[in-house]
């Protein structure tokens, strides 16, 4: 079976395979049903699941929109009709220029299919003339269909029940960074990585339609559905209740699942020793002390593992000679989901629900819409 499965590693990401992938985090919606927090709800999922997402594509001075028939609108205000070009940072609609007035814009096809730079994208685009020069290039679409060029980007596998529990962490996500403000998220690793009607595959299409309007909540709210690629045995705590470390047994198969590596200390100096002297609750590096002619350093786990690119903290460490050796445990920051854990229970016959209660304790899995 040809498993890709791409990781995070908090703001940074690394993608093991071709595509790109990234973190979830900070996700708070509320979705309560007192009537209180039953509106705020609603002013977040707008009407049954039509609710738009504004996907920040890009700032640029030079581009072309391509589809049918396009219109440009600003509120209810025909702006023009025809070829959409940007040059020099200047928008012209059917070889007319748009006024500094007309801003921001919204560009529409007959067929909802708009192509910018090489890809194309589902639902409206919205152009907004920013100071540099520049026109800021928004997608805004249903959250159903964002996630169709969103979780085949985060996890492309054979097993149903696991892209289904990608799909709700997905979607979670992207309702809880609906603010209002010029756009919700950006199409990158910052966010979730978003590539447009080219990423759409049949199955995570699938999983996303089975799953509809359904999220993870804790106590009537959107959870912050953190996840990482393999935790090695045992994830590890978050700043959240719900995400709590627990022992994993079904990320074996991973790749990753145990690591060795070796790398030179000369930045430190001549080194004389190097140990870690804390590790946290799951067994991941906190603090690692170095003791060199240049005298005693304390260094961070997350500093460890980012200075010599390791997998995760999950490991120990060796010194020998003038390098030291690190025997590894799984891939990314081990909070919340494990997704080769995911894939390991889905194989093994679980649910979506039951995978994303085995890694986000007391949650309930919700359709919202
Ligand atoms: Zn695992």
């Amino acid at each position: 079976m040809n498993i890709s499965i791409y990781l995070k590693l908090g703001v940074a990401v690394i993608c093991l395979f071709d595509l790109g992938c990234a973190p979830v985090y900070n996700t708070t919606t509320s979705v309560a049903k007192d009537s209180k927090s039953r509106k705020a709800k609603e002013s977040k999922v707008h009407s049954g699941g039509k609710s738009e997402i504004k996907v920040f594509l890009g700032e640029v001075s030079d581009a072309e929109l391509i589809g049918n028939n396009l219109k440009a609108e600003n509120g209810n205000s025909e702006v023009g009709k025809g070829i959409v070009r940007i040059v020099n940072g200047n928008v012209s609609i059917g070889g007319k220029e748009v006024s500094a007035l007309s801003y921001p814009i919204e560009i529409s096809a007959s067929n909802d299919i708009i192509a910018f730079n090489g890809k194309s994208y589902r639902g409206k685009f919205l152009l907004h003339k920013l100071s540099s020069s520049k026109i800021q290039i928004i997608n805004k679409l249903n959250i159903e269909d964002y996630l169709r060029g969103v979780v085949p980007c985060e996890l492309r596998v054979g097993e149903v029940e696991a892209l289904k529990a990608q799909a709700v962490i997905a979607r979670s996500f992207a309702l809880s960074k609906i603010k209002g403000g010029k756009y919700d998220l950006k199409a990158t690793v910052e966010d979730q990585v978003y590539n447009g009607i080219e990423a759409e595959i049949k199955r995570t299409d699938k999983a996303i339609k089975e799953t509809r309007g359904i999220v993870c909540t804790y106590r009537g709210e959107v959870i912050d559905a953190r996840y990482s690629s393999t935790c090695g045995g045992r994830t590890q705590d978050g700043d959240k209740p719900y995400l709590e470390s627990r022992v994993c047994q079904f990320c074996k198969f991973s790749p990753h699942y145990r690591w060795k590596s070796e790398h030179l200390l000369s930045d430190f100096g001549k080194v004389r020793s190097i140990r870690i002297y804390k590790k946290d609750k799951s067994g991941r590096v906190d603090m690692i002390k170095i003791v060199s002619n240049k005298g005693t350093q304390e260094i961070r786990g997350t500093t460890f593992r980012a200075k010599f690119g390791l997998k995760s903290r999950f490991c120990d460490i060796r010194m020998k000679g003038n390098k030291i050796q690190v025997t590894g445990k799984g891939y990314g920051h081990g909070i919340g989901l494990c997704q080769y854990g995911a894939v390991g229970m889905a194989r093994k016959g679980y649910k979506y629900k039951s995978i994303l209660k085995y890694y986000y304790k007391r949650i309930k899995v919700e359709k919202i819409y």
